[in-house]
């Protein structure tokens, strides 16, 4: 018998028949997510590169710490799948080994309405939690785009950031508590405390850890009051960069739209002429809400600022519309279908002084090869902003659109971290971004290694992502 046969048996006995899987349908189910490279593997092979050899569906953190165990007894590497919405190959088996899927672990365990706090199992859909907290007139306000397939525990374990971020913040700023078991199978835990000087914080080793210091249970999120009213406001510019100096001052005036969108001329086209936008130039929507009154002073001071930034007021309608749409996706693959297309979203942030010049750098990398670029800035801070550019390629065939897959991403990275930006503003490293995060991080890398290797010595959990050892030692 081989080492995986063992594995297997083993997990079997110890967990029950029930919640063990070796059939090919459930490894492919849970081996990708939807990275676009992971599509072109479809048709290429006849079996993915990377494959699960084993799927677990735990329903207690008790059955976590025994796939734990047996993992470390045999040496097999484990990997976590919460939503499979991740679109940097946080879930591939990089090393094969066994897939743990969370959606079992799905309960919602407290709802405080006293502090605002809700404390849920990982592996729940964002949508299921916010639909029960609307039943009880509380609202996340959490929402990424990919919020009705992304599990609590996925947004954690990429530091995911929401539509109305410029107001709320990324996840970050919701956990308060979680429960990780940790690879030696010890439970760790951190409570509702709003805030503690306790050390750099123990949430913050998680947050973003991309499933390799640990596997996270439960969270203790904040959550709001719906709000009172939403706006929106809608202006036109006639170039990207005087929109960014609009959101510039808007968000160092002390108003905190939690929607802000500026489109370039080509995604304002493409994105939105179908439903009402018949101009040239780039669509900024800002979103407001709240109690009205701080509405009504929010959206006076940004529509002033606009206007003087020359911005033509085209209304609310855009930005209303976006709203009904916003967690649309079926589009976003359409490229990864058709034979040699390939696209994806590299998602960079820099600060206000940076960022003109990143955006500039970035756009000319695309116009000189001629490969359509449609990009936005979106989730202001009072320090900078991100840039979501969303490239479209049609290759000779798929081969060639993997290779120019690859090459897209490293040349970015390269321009972004040369011109004082991150690789990632929200969607995480992954195995795409492997190769450049200590490009990035100098030093700040060795300490993630170290962390890594204190933890997990073995290099059991998730292989092969945010630190590039453990993958076929
Ligand atoms: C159409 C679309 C739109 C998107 N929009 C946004 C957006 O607006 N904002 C945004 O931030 N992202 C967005 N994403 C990316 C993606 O949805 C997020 O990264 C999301 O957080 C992934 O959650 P998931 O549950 O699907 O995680 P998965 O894809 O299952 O896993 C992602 C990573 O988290 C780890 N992980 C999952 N669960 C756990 C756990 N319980 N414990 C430890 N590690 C775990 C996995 O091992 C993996 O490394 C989008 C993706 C798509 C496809």
């Amino acid at each position: 018998m081989t080492n995986i046969d063992n594995v297997y048996l083993e997990l079997k006995e110890s967990l029950g028949d029930r919640k063990v899987s070796n059939k090919l349908s459930e490894r492919l189910c849970f081996s990708r997510d939807v990275t676009p490279v992971a599509y072109k593997w479809i048709d290429l092979y006849d079996k993915p590169p990377y494959l699960s050899d084993i799927v677990v569906k735990p329903d207690t953190v008790g059955d976590i710490q025994k796939i734990l165990k047996v993992g470390a007894k045999y040496k097999v590497s484990i990997n976590t799948y919460g939503g499979g919405s991740g679109t940097v190959g946080g879930i591939i088996p990089a090393n094969n080994g066994i897939t743990i899927d969370m959606s079992k672990l799905d309960k919602i365990l407290n709802l405080d309405k006293e502090s605002l706090t809700v404390e849920a199992e990982s592996g729940i859909i964002a949508q299921v939690l916010e639909d029960y907290l609307n039943k009880n007139n509380f609202t996340l306000r959490h929402f990424p785009q990919s919020f009705r397939s992304a599990s609590l525990g996925g947004l954690i374990a990429t530091k995911s950031i929401g539509q109305f971020s410029t107001k709320y913040g990324g996840i970050e700023n919701y956990v308060v508590g979680l429960e990780v078991v940790l690879p030696d199978g010890k439970i760790l835990k951190t409570s509702d405390i709003p805030r503690s000087s306790t050390g750099p914080g123990i949430n913050n080793f998680f947050i973003g850890s991309e499933g390799i210091y640990g596997i996270i249970t439960k969270g203790i999120l904040k959550i709001y009051h719906i709000p009172e009213c939403i706006r929106f406001q809608c202006y036109l510019f006639n170039d990207i960069y005087s929109g960014m100096d609009a959101i510039k001052e808007v968000m160092q005036s002390g108003a905190v739209p939690p929607v802000v969108r500026l489109y370039n001329k080509k995604e304002s086209e493409l994105k939105f002429s179908g439903i009402g936008f018949d101009y040239k130039g780039c669509l900024l929507i800002l979103g407001f809400e709240g109690i009205k009154e701080l509405v009504d002073a929010e959206c006076k001071i940004s529509n002033k600022i606009c206007l003087k930034k020359r911005g033509k007021d085209i209304g609310s309608e855009l930005g209303e519309k976006w709203y009904e749409n916003r967690f649309d996706t079926k589009h976003i693959m359409e490229k990864e279908e058709e034979f040699g297309g390939i696209s994806d979203a590299i998602e960079v942030a820099a600060s206000w002084s940076k960022i003109k010049n990143l955006h500039n750098k970035i756009e000319t990398y695309f116009n000189e090869r001629k490969i359509t670029l449609a990009s936005h800035l979106s989730h202001a801070y009072i320090n900078g902003i991100s840039l979501y550019n969303i490239f479209y390629s049609e290759e000779k065939d798929e081969e060639q659109a993997i290779k120019v897959f690859y090459n897209i991403w490293n040349d970015v990275m390269k321009i972004t971290i040369d011109n004082g930006g991150t690789i990632s503003h929200h969607h995480g490293i992954g195995m795409i971004k492997i190769g450049m995060l200590k490009k990035e991080l100098g030093e700040g890398y060795n300490l993630l290694k170290g962390i890594k290797k204190n933890l997990d010595p073995n290099y059991i959990l998730n292989p092969g992502k945010l630190i590039d050892k453990g993958v076929h030692e």
